[in-house]
């Protein structure tokens, strides 16, 4: 909102009502659409008021961990990028045959507790922003595992789970615009994440992690660090970026269109293992409302994800045609 906002939008900010009053503090925000705060989507009240201002909708993950696919979908409220792509983000195997397609490399998915044979991640499906998730190494650590969430009523039953190898490496989410006008892609920036209660256990030493009894642990999302990778790694960036792009466009017309995020773990041979993809825009991209070294290199003016969406548009409607760019 910001980034619209210095690119001289007028701004609507669609939210529940107990986070109005954060919000409020913020002068780039013009007006607020407050919503019941038991909705759990944009109801239709709000999708009326959205046309009757001209407003163009940008999703970010809330939008797709909290609404129901089918009814984004059938919004008809201007949607900035390719809405149809929010599905395959959401659907684990939708995702899995979008990566596969652009020959990313992604981790091996374990079909079943008994094939459990090495270090596995095991997650909930859904963008659970990584709560729940919990390693295992065998059928034993599994079933405690996931015993575990049941008796925290996370998960009904086991088949609530999704078991994938763990991949050693550092994480690592890349930061990418794909202007479907200039048909160019631009990587913006990198970051990783901050998570509990994993990136905590370095702080209680081995000895009593073992003596407290320490089993499962969530990768819940805290906060993000800003990062430059290695720059030879950049060449495989962009290529994996301009694969996932051209995939996009010949399984999921009329592909990808603005901000995307590929996510996973960089090896120590400088391999990227993808694990997840964003089709919109990120969290960790806030990081980066005064620009980041890699938008620097392309722009002179500070160049946040969010005001390179509203560039784009201005793009569009100065150069072709808004509904290059909205669905
Ligand atoms: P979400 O999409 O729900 O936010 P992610 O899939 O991004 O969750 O993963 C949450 C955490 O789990 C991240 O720290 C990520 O690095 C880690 N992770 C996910 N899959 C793997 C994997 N196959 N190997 C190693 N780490 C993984």
């Amino acid at each position: 909102m910001k980034g619209a906002k210095d690119e001289g939008f007028k701004t609507v900010l669609v939210c529940k009502k107990d986070r109005t009053s954060l919000y409020k503090r913020f002068k780039f925000i013009d007006d607020i659409f407050e919503i019941d705060q038991n909705s759990e989507s944009i109801s239709p009240e709000c999708q009326e008021y959205l046309k009757e201002n001209g407003c163009i909708l940008i999703p970010h993950g809330s939008l797709i961990a909290y609404s129901d696919i089918d009814y984004i979908e059938q919004l008809t409220v201007p949607i900035f990028g390719n809405k149809w792509i929010l599905r395959w983000e959401a659907d684990r195997n939708l995702k899995q045959e979008l990566m596969t397609y652009a020959g990313l490399t992604t981790p091996q998915a374990v079909k079943s507790k008994y094939d459990i044979d090495r270090l596995c991640i095991v997650k909930l499906h859904g963008a659970a922003g990584g709560r729940g998730y919990f390693l295992a190494w065998n059928r034993e650590t599994f079933e405690k595992g996931a015993l575990d969430l049941i008796k925290q009523k996370v998960i009904k039953s086991e088949d609530d789970l999704y078991i994938q190898e763990y991949v050693k490496g550092v994480p690592v989410y890349l930061h990418y615009f794909y202007s479907s006008i200039n048909n160019e892609i631009e990587f913006l920036g990198v970051d990783r994440r901050y998570e509990t209660d994993i990136d905590g256990l370095g702080r209680i030493p081995a000895s009593h992690q073992l003596g407290i009894g320490i089993q499962t642990s969530s990768y819940n999302v805290i906060g993000n660090f800003p990062l430059v990778l290695r720059e030879s790694l950049l060449g495989k960036v962009y290529s994996m970026g301009e694969n996932f792009v051209q995939a996009a466009k010949q399984l999921v017309p009329p592909g990808m269109i603005g901000p995307f995020c590929l996510e996973g773990v960089c090896d120590a041979s400088g391999n990227f293992v993808t694990f997840e993809f964003s089709a919109r825009i990120v969290a960790g991209t806030n990081l980066y409302v005064m620009g980041s070294p890699y938008s620097s290199l392309i722009y002179d003016d500070p160049m946040s994800m969010g005001r390179r969406i509203a560039l784009e548009i201005k793009n569009a409607q100065k150069n072709t045609d808004l509904k290059v760019i909205l669905t």
